[in-house]
Protein backbone atom coordinates (compact mmCIF):
# COMPACT_ATOMS: atom_id res chain seq x y z
CA UNK A 1 0.00 0.00 0.00
CA UNK A 2 1.65 3.55 -0.69
CA UNK A 3 2.83 5.93 2.15
CA UNK A 4 0.60 8.37 2.38
CA UNK A 5 3.10 11.04 3.57
CA UNK A 6 5.79 9.98 1.39
CA UNK A 7 4.08 9.28 -2.18
CA UNK A 8 3.87 5.55 -3.22
CA UNK A 9 6.50 3.49 -4.75
CA UNK A 10 4.63 3.95 -8.23
CA UNK A 11 4.74 7.54 -7.87
CA UNK A 12 8.39 8.66 -7.92
CA UNK A 13 7.88 11.33 -9.99
CA UNK A 14 5.29 12.80 -7.78
CA UNK A 15 7.50 12.68 -4.88
CA UNK A 16 10.29 14.09 -6.80
CA UNK A 17 7.77 17.29 -7.43
CA UNK A 18 7.06 17.23 -3.52
CA UNK A 19 10.88 17.32 -2.81
CA UNK A 20 11.95 19.59 -5.67
CA UNK A 21 9.07 22.53 -4.43
CA UNK A 22 9.67 21.29 -0.50
CA UNK A 23 12.62 23.49 -1.15
CA UNK A 24 11.04 26.44 -1.99
CA UNK A 25 8.57 25.76 1.17
CA UNK A 26 8.75 28.38 3.68
CA UNK A 27 9.69 27.95 7.21
CA UNK A 28 5.84 28.33 8.50
CA UNK A 29 5.62 24.85 6.50
CA UNK A 30 8.57 23.91 8.17
CA UNK A 31 7.35 24.62 11.81
CA UNK A 32 3.87 23.31 11.11
CA UNK A 33 2.75 26.86 11.66
CA UNK A 34 -0.71 27.60 9.62
CA UNK A 35 0.53 29.73 6.39
CA UNK A 36 -0.81 33.32 7.06
CA UNK A 37 -2.05 34.40 3.47
CA UNK A 38 1.24 35.83 2.08
CA UNK A 39 2.35 39.55 0.91
CA UNK A 40 2.09 39.75 -3.16
CA UNK A 41 6.11 39.73 -3.46
CA UNK A 42 6.70 36.60 -2.01
CA UNK A 43 3.78 34.65 -3.72
CA UNK A 44 5.00 32.29 -6.29
CA UNK A 45 3.59 33.98 -9.73
CA UNK A 46 1.69 31.87 -12.55
CA UNK A 47 -1.01 32.27 -14.91
CA UNK A 48 -3.07 29.70 -13.40
CA UNK A 49 -3.31 28.01 -10.06
CA UNK A 50 -5.23 24.41 -10.24
CA UNK A 51 -6.51 22.83 -7.16
CA UNK A 52 -6.48 18.99 -6.92
CA UNK A 53 -4.22 16.63 -8.75
CA UNK A 54 -6.82 14.59 -10.13
CA UNK A 55 -7.43 13.39 -13.64
CA UNK A 56 -9.64 17.09 -13.69
CA UNK A 57 -6.59 19.03 -12.59
CA UNK A 58 -3.88 17.29 -14.27
CA UNK A 59 -5.45 17.14 -17.46
CA UNK A 60 -6.37 21.31 -17.16
CA UNK A 61 -2.91 22.14 -16.38
CA UNK A 62 -0.96 19.73 -19.03
CA UNK A 63 -3.28 21.92 -21.46
CA UNK A 64 -2.75 25.53 -20.13
CA UNK A 65 0.92 24.46 -19.77
CA UNK A 66 0.75 23.09 -23.75
CA UNK A 67 -0.79 26.37 -24.48
CA UNK A 68 2.27 28.53 -23.00
CA UNK A 69 0.90 29.30 -19.55
CA UNK A 70 2.19 28.68 -16.13
CA UNK A 71 0.43 26.50 -13.81
CA UNK A 72 0.53 25.17 -10.69
CA UNK A 73 -1.67 22.36 -9.19
CA UNK A 74 -1.70 22.67 -5.83
CA UNK A 75 -2.84 18.81 -4.07
CA UNK A 76 -3.59 18.66 -0.63
CA UNK A 77 -2.84 14.79 -0.58
CA UNK A 78 0.90 13.12 -0.64
CA UNK A 79 0.24 11.39 -3.87
CA UNK A 80 -1.58 12.57 -7.28
CA UNK A 81 -4.31 10.95 -8.85
CA UNK A 82 -7.29 11.39 -6.29
CA UNK A 83 -10.31 9.13 -6.44
CA UNK A 84 -7.50 6.80 -8.50
CA UNK A 85 -4.79 5.38 -6.31
CA UNK A 86 -2.01 3.02 -6.28
CA UNK A 87 -2.53 0.13 -4.74
CA UNK A 88 -0.56 -3.59 -4.19
CA UNK A 89 -1.84 -7.18 -3.67
CA UNK A 90 0.08 -10.19 -4.31
CA UNK A 91 2.84 -8.48 -5.48
CA UNK A 92 0.18 -6.97 -8.58
CA UNK A 93 0.01 -3.67 -8.51
CA UNK A 94 -4.24 -2.73 -8.39
CA UNK A 95 -6.16 -0.11 -8.64
CA UNK A 96 -7.91 0.77 -5.03
CA UNK A 97 -9.72 3.79 -6.86
CA UNK A 98 -10.80 4.30 -10.63
CA UNK A 99 -10.17 1.28 -12.68
CA UNK A 100 -13.08 0.37 -15.70
CA UNK A 101 -13.37 2.12 -19.28
CA UNK A 102 -15.96 1.26 -21.16
CA UNK A 103 -16.83 2.22 -24.55
CA UNK A 104 -17.75 6.02 -25.25
CA UNK A 105 -15.52 6.94 -22.73
CA UNK A 106 -13.22 8.37 -25.11
CA UNK A 107 -11.21 10.87 -23.93
CA UNK A 108 -10.29 8.29 -20.96
CA UNK A 109 -8.99 5.97 -23.76
CA UNK A 110 -7.75 8.67 -26.04
CA UNK A 111 -5.39 9.43 -23.14
CA UNK A 112 -4.83 5.79 -22.38
CA UNK A 113 -3.11 5.71 -26.23
CA UNK A 114 -1.46 8.87 -25.69
CA UNK A 115 0.21 7.55 -22.27
CA UNK A 116 0.77 3.83 -23.64
CA UNK A 117 -0.98 2.20 -20.87
CA UNK A 118 -2.63 -1.10 -22.83
CA UNK A 119 -6.49 -2.16 -22.33
CA UNK A 120 -7.48 -5.70 -21.91
CA UNK A 121 -11.07 -7.04 -20.95
CA UNK A 122 -12.99 -7.48 -18.21
CA UNK A 123 -13.38 -11.06 -17.34
CA UNK A 124 -16.45 -12.28 -18.29
CA UNK A 125 -16.81 -15.66 -19.40
CA UNK A 126 -19.19 -18.40 -17.66
CA UNK A 127 -21.94 -17.75 -15.58
CA UNK A 128 -22.85 -14.98 -12.70
CA UNK A 129 -24.52 -15.43 -9.32
CA UNK A 130 -27.39 -13.06 -8.68
CA UNK A 131 -29.21 -13.59 -5.21
CA UNK A 132 -32.12 -11.30 -5.22
CA UNK A 133 -35.35 -11.75 -2.96
CA UNK A 134 -34.34 -14.60 -2.07
CA UNK A 135 -33.93 -16.50 -5.42
CA UNK A 136 -30.31 -17.56 -5.94
CA UNK A 137 -29.66 -18.32 -9.77
CA UNK A 138 -26.36 -18.55 -11.81
CA UNK A 139 -26.97 -17.19 -15.45
CA UNK A 140 -24.92 -15.88 -18.45
CA UNK A 141 -24.68 -12.47 -20.21
CA UNK A 142 -25.84 -9.53 -19.42
CA UNK A 143 -29.75 -9.66 -18.21
CA UNK A 144 -30.05 -10.50 -14.40
CA UNK A 145 -32.04 -13.57 -14.22
CA UNK A 146 -34.59 -12.32 -11.61
CA UNK A 147 -37.07 -14.71 -12.96
CA UNK A 148 -39.82 -14.41 -16.02
CA UNK A 149 -42.14 -11.68 -14.05
CA UNK A 150 -39.47 -9.58 -12.75
CA UNK A 151 -37.12 -9.74 -15.28
CA UNK A 152 -39.53 -8.31 -18.17
CA UNK A 153 -40.26 -6.02 -15.19
CA UNK A 154 -36.87 -4.74 -15.01
CA UNK A 155 -36.51 -4.65 -18.71
CA UNK A 156 -39.64 -1.92 -18.42
CA UNK A 157 -38.12 -0.06 -15.65
CA UNK A 158 -35.30 0.23 -17.38
CA UNK A 159 -36.86 1.71 -20.57
CA UNK A 160 -38.74 3.75 -18.34
CA UNK A 161 -35.04 5.42 -17.29
CA UNK A 162 -34.07 5.46 -20.18
CA UNK A 163 -36.62 7.00 -21.81
CA UNK A 164 -36.55 10.24 -19.11
CA UNK A 165 -33.09 10.05 -19.54
CA UNK A 166 -33.14 10.87 -23.01
CA UNK A 167 -34.83 14.38 -22.07
CA UNK A 168 -32.37 15.53 -19.53
CA UNK A 169 -29.89 17.93 -20.81
CA UNK A 170 -26.43 16.66 -18.76
CA UNK A 171 -24.99 20.23 -17.90
CA UNK A 172 -28.62 21.60 -17.19
CA UNK A 173 -30.98 18.62 -15.79
CA UNK A 174 -33.26 21.25 -13.97
CA UNK A 175 -34.40 22.70 -17.63
CA UNK A 176 -35.70 19.10 -18.62
CA UNK A 177 -39.17 18.78 -18.44
CA UNK A 178 -40.80 17.63 -15.34
CA UNK A 179 -37.26 18.50 -13.81
CA UNK A 180 -39.38 19.69 -10.91
CA UNK A 181 -41.14 16.37 -10.16
CA UNK A 182 -38.26 14.13 -10.65
CA UNK A 183 -36.29 16.07 -8.39
CA UNK A 184 -39.06 16.52 -5.93
CA UNK A 185 -38.46 12.79 -5.21
CA UNK A 186 -35.57 9.74 -4.50
CA UNK A 187 -34.93 6.92 -6.36
CA UNK A 188 -36.57 4.67 -3.86
CA UNK A 189 -39.89 6.73 -4.29
CA UNK A 190 -40.02 6.35 -8.11
CA UNK A 191 -39.13 2.79 -7.49
CA UNK A 192 -41.92 3.07 -5.27
CA UNK A 193 -44.42 4.38 -8.18
CA UNK A 194 -42.62 2.61 -11.15
CA UNK A 195 -41.67 -0.43 -10.07
CA UNK A 196 -44.49 -3.50 -8.62
CA UNK A 197 -42.36 -6.53 -7.98
CA UNK A 198 -39.90 -6.41 -4.59
CA UNK A 199 -37.42 -8.48 -6.92
CA UNK A 200 -37.20 -5.33 -9.60
CA UNK A 201 -36.51 -2.91 -6.68
CA UNK A 202 -34.45 -4.77 -5.02
CA UNK A 203 -32.31 -5.08 -8.11
CA UNK A 204 -32.78 -1.19 -8.63
CA UNK A 205 -31.28 -0.70 -5.15
CA UNK A 206 -28.43 -2.64 -5.75
CA UNK A 207 -27.66 -1.28 -9.12
CA UNK A 208 -28.83 2.31 -8.03
CA UNK A 209 -25.28 1.39 -4.91
CA UNK A 210 -23.33 0.05 -7.21
CA UNK A 211 -23.11 2.89 -9.83
CA UNK A 212 -23.65 6.06 -7.42
CA UNK A 213 -22.64 4.62 -4.16
CA UNK A 214 -25.29 5.93 -2.27
CA UNK A 215 -28.73 4.51 -1.28
CA UNK A 216 -31.93 4.63 -3.30
CA UNK A 217 -33.41 6.38 -0.65
CA UNK A 218 -30.78 9.18 -0.89
CA UNK A 219 -30.43 10.50 -3.71
CA UNK A 220 -32.84 12.59 -6.36
CA UNK A 221 -34.33 10.62 -9.13
CA UNK A 222 -33.58 13.64 -11.22
CA UNK A 223 -29.99 13.15 -10.49
CA UNK A 224 -30.08 9.57 -11.34
CA UNK A 225 -31.45 10.58 -14.71
CA UNK A 226 -28.94 13.29 -15.03
CA UNK A 227 -26.04 10.63 -14.41
CA UNK A 228 -27.51 7.76 -16.90
CA UNK A 229 -28.13 10.61 -19.44
CA UNK A 230 -23.85 11.72 -19.00
CA UNK A 231 -23.28 7.71 -19.86
CA UNK A 232 -25.96 7.89 -23.01
CA UNK A 233 -27.98 5.78 -20.51
CA UNK A 234 -28.76 4.04 -17.70
CA UNK A 235 -27.77 0.29 -19.73
CA UNK A 236 -23.76 1.26 -20.48
CA UNK A 237 -23.56 2.31 -16.63
CA UNK A 238 -24.63 -1.23 -15.72
CA UNK A 239 -22.93 -3.49 -18.25
CA UNK A 240 -19.79 -5.29 -18.51
CA UNK A 241 -19.58 -5.92 -22.23
CA UNK A 242 -20.71 -3.02 -24.01
CA UNK A 243 -20.42 -0.51 -20.57
CA UNK A 244 -18.56 1.35 -18.23
CA UNK A 245 -17.11 -2.14 -16.55
CA UNK A 246 -16.06 -3.64 -20.11
CA UNK A 247 -12.09 -3.17 -20.13
CA UNK A 248 -9.34 -2.53 -17.41
CA UNK A 249 -6.20 -0.79 -17.83
CA UNK A 250 -2.63 -3.06 -17.90
CA UNK A 251 -1.37 -1.72 -14.83
CA UNK A 252 -3.70 0.11 -13.63
CA UNK A 253 -5.83 3.85 -14.27
CA UNK A 254 -4.00 5.37 -11.55
CA UNK A 255 -0.76 5.14 -13.62
CA UNK A 256 -2.04 8.10 -16.06
CA UNK A 257 -2.21 10.32 -13.56
CA UNK A 258 1.11 9.41 -12.53
CA UNK A 259 2.92 10.02 -16.43
CA UNK A 260 0.51 13.29 -16.28
CA UNK A 261 2.52 14.66 -13.30
CA UNK A 262 5.49 13.27 -14.77
CA UNK A 263 5.27 16.03 -17.76
CA UNK A 264 4.45 18.60 -15.16
CA UNK A 265 7.49 17.70 -13.08
CA UNK A 266 7.52 20.36 -10.48
CA UNK A 267 4.68 22.28 -10.98
CA UNK A 268 2.57 19.53 -9.11
CA UNK A 269 2.88 20.54 -5.34
CA UNK A 270 1.72 17.61 -3.01
CA UNK A 271 1.02 18.29 0.30
CA UNK A 272 -0.02 21.53 -0.64
CA UNK A 273 -3.72 21.64 0.85
CA UNK A 274 -5.67 24.59 -0.66
CA UNK A 275 -6.32 26.23 2.80
CA UNK A 276 -7.98 29.61 1.33
CA UNK A 277 -8.44 31.56 -1.71
CA UNK A 278 -8.55 35.42 -2.31
CA UNK A 279 -9.72 37.24 -4.95
CA UNK A 280 -9.15 40.65 -5.98
CA UNK A 281 -9.83 42.56 -9.61
CA UNK A 282 -6.78 41.52 -10.83
CA UNK A 283 -5.89 37.68 -9.62
CA UNK A 284 -6.17 34.99 -7.16
CA UNK A 285 -4.08 34.66 -3.93
CA UNK A 286 -4.17 30.74 -2.90
CA UNK A 287 -2.75 29.74 0.34
CA UNK A 288 -1.45 26.28 0.82
CA UNK A 289 0.53 24.79 3.79
CA UNK A 290 3.57 25.04 0.94
CA UNK A 291 3.43 28.37 0.69
CA UNK A 292 1.13 31.07 -1.37
CA UNK A 293 0.68 30.75 -5.11
CA UNK A 294 -0.88 34.40 -6.83
CA UNK A 295 -2.37 33.58 -10.73
CA UNK A 296 -4.47 35.46 -12.42
CA UNK A 297 -7.32 32.34 -12.14
CA UNK A 298 -8.09 29.19 -10.17
CA UNK A 299 -9.32 26.55 -11.39
CA UNK A 300 -10.43 24.16 -8.04
CA UNK A 301 -11.21 20.74 -9.10
CA UNK A 302 -12.10 19.30 -5.81
CA UNK A 303 -15.80 17.81 -5.60
CA UNK A 304 -17.84 20.27 -4.00
CA UNK A 305 -18.05 19.25 -0.92
CA UNK A 306 -14.39 19.24 -0.31
CA UNK A 307 -14.06 22.76 -2.13
CA UNK A 308 -16.44 24.14 0.11
CA UNK A 309 -13.79 23.09 3.25
CA UNK A 310 -11.72 26.13 1.47
CA UNK A 311 -12.00 29.76 3.10
CA UNK A 312 -13.11 32.34 0.63
CA UNK A 313 -12.66 35.72 -0.02
CA UNK A 314 -14.80 37.46 -0.46
CA UNK A 315 -17.38 34.59 0.47
CA UNK A 316 -18.62 32.72 -2.32
CA UNK A 317 -22.29 33.33 -3.09
CA UNK A 318 -25.42 31.94 -1.43
CA UNK A 319 -25.86 29.80 -4.65
CA UNK A 320 -22.61 28.32 -4.37
CA UNK A 321 -22.69 27.63 -0.87
CA UNK A 322 -25.88 26.26 -0.91
CA UNK A 323 -24.94 23.56 -3.95
CA UNK A 324 -21.84 22.86 -1.75
CA UNK A 325 -23.96 21.50 0.99
CA UNK A 326 -26.14 19.25 -0.96
CA UNK A 327 -23.27 17.53 -2.89
CA UNK A 328 -22.46 14.66 -0.06
CA UNK A 329 -20.22 11.96 -2.05
CA UNK A 330 -21.01 8.52 -1.93
CA UNK A 331 -19.99 6.03 0.58
CA UNK A 332 -17.34 3.54 -0.80
CA UNK A 333 -15.16 0.78 0.76
CA UNK A 334 -13.05 -0.94 -2.28
CA UNK A 335 -11.61 -4.49 -1.35
CA UNK A 336 -9.07 -6.93 -3.53
CA UNK A 337 -9.21 -10.56 -2.51
CA UNK A 338 -6.16 -12.46 -3.65
CA UNK A 339 -5.76 -16.37 -3.90
CA UNK A 340 -3.88 -19.05 -5.46
CA UNK A 341 -5.86 -19.90 -8.64
CA UNK A 342 -9.11 -18.59 -9.77
CA UNK A 343 -11.01 -21.66 -8.17
CA UNK A 344 -14.46 -20.07 -9.32
CA UNK A 345 -13.53 -20.53 -12.84
CA UNK A 346 -13.00 -24.71 -12.41
CA UNK A 347 -16.80 -24.45 -11.49
CA UNK A 348 -18.12 -22.24 -14.55
CA UNK A 349 -18.53 -19.10 -12.48
CA UNK A 350 -17.44 -15.52 -13.89
CA UNK A 351 -16.38 -14.03 -10.52
CA UNK A 352 -19.53 -11.50 -10.96
CA UNK A 353 -22.09 -11.71 -7.86
CA UNK A 354 -24.42 -9.75 -7.19
CA UNK A 355 -26.61 -10.35 -3.94
CA UNK A 356 -28.84 -8.80 -1.12
CA UNK A 357 -27.88 -11.35 1.26
CA UNK A 358 -24.50 -10.09 1.40
CA UNK A 359 -23.06 -6.57 2.22
CA UNK A 360 -20.16 -7.31 0.36
CA UNK A 361 -20.53 -6.94 -3.16
CA UNK A 362 -21.14 -6.47 -6.03
CA UNK A 363 -17.50 -8.59 -6.82
CA UNK A 364 -15.74 -8.95 -9.98
CA UNK A 365 -13.05 -11.65 -11.59
CA UNK A 366 -9.81 -9.24 -10.91
CA UNK A 367 -7.00 -12.35 -11.76
CA UNK A 368 -4.11 -11.13 -12.66
CA UNK A 369 -3.20 -10.91 -16.42
CA UNK A 370 0.17 -12.76 -16.05
CA UNK A 371 0.50 -15.67 -13.88
CA UNK A 372 -1.47 -18.36 -12.58
CA UNK A 373 -2.60 -16.21 -9.68
CA UNK A 374 -6.93 -15.50 -8.79
CA UNK A 375 -8.13 -12.44 -6.81
CA UNK A 376 -11.25 -10.47 -6.83
CA UNK A 377 -12.41 -7.02 -6.58
CA UNK A 378 -15.66 -5.72 -5.22
CA UNK A 379 -16.60 -2.93 -2.84
CA UNK A 380 -19.27 -2.02 0.50
CA UNK A 381 -21.33 0.66 -1.64
CA UNK A 382 -23.60 3.23 0.13
CA UNK A 383 -25.02 2.19 3.25
CA UNK A 384 -22.95 -1.27 3.94
CA UNK A 385 -19.91 0.98 3.43
CA UNK A 386 -21.48 3.67 5.93
CA UNK A 387 -21.95 0.79 8.41
CA UNK A 388 -18.25 -0.83 7.55
CA UNK A 389 -16.22 2.72 7.45
CA UNK A 390 -15.12 2.16 11.20
CA UNK A 391 -15.10 -0.82 11.95
CA UNK A 392 -11.76 -2.34 12.46
CA UNK A 393 -10.36 -3.66 9.49
CA UNK A 394 -10.15 -7.46 10.52
CA UNK A 395 -13.61 -7.14 10.98
CA UNK A 396 -14.64 -5.79 7.73
CA UNK A 397 -11.59 -8.95 6.05
CA UNK A 398 -13.87 -11.74 8.11
CA UNK A 399 -17.16 -9.78 6.50
CA UNK A 400 -15.79 -9.73 2.79
CA UNK A 401 -14.39 -13.63 2.69
CA UNK A 402 -17.82 -15.01 4.67
CA UNK A 403 -20.02 -13.40 1.95
CA UNK A 404 -17.75 -14.85 -0.78
CA UNK A 405 -17.84 -17.98 0.75
CA UNK A 406 -21.39 -18.22 1.03
CA UNK A 407 -21.31 -18.30 -3.06
CA UNK A 408 -18.06 -19.77 -4.03
CA UNK A 409 -17.67 -22.09 -1.08
CA UNK A 410 -14.99 -23.06 1.70
CA UNK A 411 -11.60 -22.31 -0.72
CA UNK A 412 -12.61 -18.60 -0.60
CA UNK A 413 -12.09 -18.38 3.23
CA UNK A 414 -8.30 -19.06 2.42
CA UNK A 415 -7.13 -16.27 0.55
CA UNK A 416 -3.25 -15.37 -0.02
CA UNK A 417 -3.57 -11.28 0.48
CA UNK A 418 -5.96 -8.50 0.78
CA UNK A 419 -6.05 -5.20 0.41
CA UNK A 420 -9.08 -2.45 0.65
CA UNK A 421 -9.15 1.57 0.79
CA UNK A 422 -12.03 2.97 3.15
CA UNK A 423 -12.88 5.64 0.49
CA UNK A 424 -15.46 7.16 2.81
CA UNK A 425 -12.96 7.81 5.61
CA UNK A 426 -10.06 9.05 3.62
CA UNK A 427 -9.32 12.32 5.05
CA UNK A 428 -9.00 14.05 1.67
CA UNK A 429 -11.22 12.46 -0.66
CA UNK A 430 -13.98 11.41 2.06
CA UNK A 431 -16.22 9.36 0.02
CA UNK A 432 -16.71 8.40 -3.66
CA UNK A 433 -17.29 7.48 -6.90
CA UNK A 434 -19.04 10.78 -6.99
CA UNK A 435 -21.25 13.54 -5.47
CA UNK A 436 -24.97 12.29 -5.26
CA UNK A 437 -27.02 15.14 -4.95
CA UNK A 438 -30.80 14.69 -2.76
CA UNK A 439 -33.95 15.95 -3.77
CA UNK A 440 -34.38 19.72 -4.65
CA UNK A 441 -30.33 20.15 -4.89
CA UNK A 442 -30.46 20.30 -8.59
CA UNK A 443 -33.23 22.05 -9.69
CA UNK A 444 -32.86 24.73 -6.68
CA UNK A 445 -28.67 24.96 -6.78
CA UNK A 446 -27.43 23.21 -10.11
CA UNK A 447 -26.29 26.10 -11.83
CA UNK A 448 -24.26 26.94 -9.13
CA UNK A 449 -22.26 23.83 -10.42
CA UNK A 450 -20.45 25.15 -13.34
CA UNK A 451 -20.89 28.35 -12.73
CA UNK A 452 -17.42 30.51 -12.32
CA UNK A 453 -17.21 32.56 -9.46
CA UNK A 454 -15.12 35.69 -10.86
CA UNK A 455 -11.55 34.64 -11.28
CA UNK A 456 -12.75 30.83 -9.49
CA UNK A 457 -13.75 28.35 -12.05
CA UNK A 458 -14.92 24.92 -11.22
CA UNK A 459 -13.75 21.27 -12.82
CA UNK A 460 -14.17 18.31 -11.86
CA UNK A 461 -15.72 15.05 -12.93
CA UNK A 462 -18.91 16.20 -11.11
CA UNK A 463 -19.35 19.07 -13.69
CA UNK A 464 -18.39 17.13 -16.79
CA UNK A 465 -20.98 17.16 -19.84
CA UNK A 466 -20.67 13.14 -20.20
CA UNK A 467 -19.70 10.65 -18.00
CA UNK A 468 -20.33 12.80 -14.76
CA UNK A 469 -18.75 10.38 -12.04
CA UNK A 470 -16.27 8.75 -14.31
CA UNK A 471 -12.63 9.21 -15.06
CA UNK A 472 -13.56 10.45 -18.62
CA UNK A 473 -15.78 12.65 -17.25
CA UNK A 474 -13.15 14.57 -15.19
CA UNK A 475 -10.69 14.62 -17.99
CA UNK A 476 -13.85 16.06 -20.24
CA UNK A 477 -14.47 18.63 -17.14
CA UNK A 478 -10.72 19.33 -16.90
CA UNK A 479 -10.27 20.57 -21.24
CA UNK A 480 -12.98 22.49 -20.38
CA UNK A 481 -11.91 24.94 -18.00
CA UNK A 482 -8.31 24.66 -19.46
CA UNK A 483 -10.09 26.00 -22.69
CA UNK A 484 -12.19 28.74 -21.46
CA UNK A 485 -9.84 29.68 -18.33
CA UNK A 486 -6.91 29.60 -21.58
CA UNK A 487 -9.55 32.30 -23.55
CA UNK A 488 -9.37 34.60 -21.23
CA UNK A 489 -5.97 34.75 -20.39
C1 LIG B 1 -13.65 3.10 -5.34
C2 LIG B 1 -13.85 3.88 -6.60
C3 LIG B 1 -14.04 3.20 -7.78
C4 LIG B 1 -14.24 3.90 -8.97
N1 LIG B 1 -14.34 3.21 -10.14
C5 LIG B 1 -14.31 3.87 -11.32
C6 LIG B 1 -14.12 3.17 -12.55
O1 LIG B 1 -14.00 1.94 -12.56
N2 LIG B 1 -14.06 3.90 -13.70
C7 LIG B 1 -14.14 5.26 -13.70
O2 LIG B 1 -14.06 5.88 -14.78
N3 LIG B 1 -14.30 5.95 -12.54
C8 LIG B 1 -14.35 5.29 -11.36
N4 LIG B 1 -14.41 5.98 -10.19
C9 LIG B 1 -14.60 7.44 -10.22
C10 LIG B 1 -13.32 8.16 -10.63
O3 LIG B 1 -12.24 7.67 -9.90
C11 LIG B 1 -13.52 9.66 -10.42
O4 LIG B 1 -14.65 10.09 -11.14
C12 LIG B 1 -12.35 10.51 -10.89
O5 LIG B 1 -11.12 9.96 -10.49
C13 LIG B 1 -12.53 11.93 -10.35
O6 LIG B 1 -11.46 12.75 -10.77
P1 LIG B 1 -11.45 14.30 -10.41
O7 LIG B 1 -10.16 14.84 -10.87
O8 LIG B 1 -12.70 14.94 -10.89
O9 LIG B 1 -11.56 14.37 -8.81
P2 LIG B 1 -10.56 13.77 -7.71
O10 LIG B 1 -9.90 12.56 -8.22
O11 LIG B 1 -11.35 13.65 -6.46
O12 LIG B 1 -9.47 14.89 -7.56
C14 LIG B 1 -9.63 15.99 -6.71
C15 LIG B 1 -8.32 16.20 -5.97
O13 LIG B 1 -8.43 17.37 -5.17
C16 LIG B 1 -7.69 17.16 -3.98
N5 LIG B 1 -8.15 18.13 -3.01
C17 LIG B 1 -9.31 18.16 -2.30
N6 LIG B 1 -9.35 19.27 -1.54
C18 LIG B 1 -8.20 19.96 -1.77
C19 LIG B 1 -7.66 21.18 -1.27
N7 LIG B 1 -8.32 21.93 -0.39
N8 LIG B 1 -6.46 21.57 -1.72
C20 LIG B 1 -5.77 20.84 -2.63
N9 LIG B 1 -6.22 19.67 -3.12
C21 LIG B 1 -7.43 19.24 -2.71
C22 LIG B 1 -7.98 15.70 -3.64
O14 LIG B 1 -7.00 15.17 -2.77
C23 LIG B 1 -7.95 15.06 -5.02
O15 LIG B 1 -6.66 14.60 -5.34
C24 LIG B 1 -14.23 5.31 -8.97
C25 LIG B 1 -14.02 6.01 -7.78
C26 LIG B 1 -13.83 5.30 -6.60
C27 LIG B 1 -13.57 6.05 -5.33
Amino acid sequence: MPDRKTGSDHEPVSRRAALGLGVAVSAAAVSGAQAAPAPKSTAHEVDVAVVGAGFAGLTAARALRRAGRKVVVLEADGRVGGRTKAGRVAGEVVDLGGQWVGPGQTRLLALAKELGVAIYPQYADGKNIIDVDGRNVAYEGEVPALGPEATAEFAEVIGKIEALAAQVPVLEPWTAPMAAELDSQTIETWLAANARLPATRTMMRLLVRAVMSAEAGQVSFLALAAYAAAAGGFSPLISTRGGAQETLFDGGAWQMAAKMAQELGPAVVLNAQVRAIAQDAAGVSVTTAEGAWRGRYAIVTAPPAMAARIDYTPALPAQRDGLSQRMPLGCVIKVHVAYARPFWREQGLSGLVISDRTEFGPWFDHSPLRGGGGSLVGFFDGGPAQRWADRPAAERRAKVLKDVALYFGEAALSPVDYAEEVWTRAPLQRGGYVSVPPPGALTAFGPALRTPVGRIHWAGTETAEAWTGYIDGAIRSGEHAAQVVGGLL
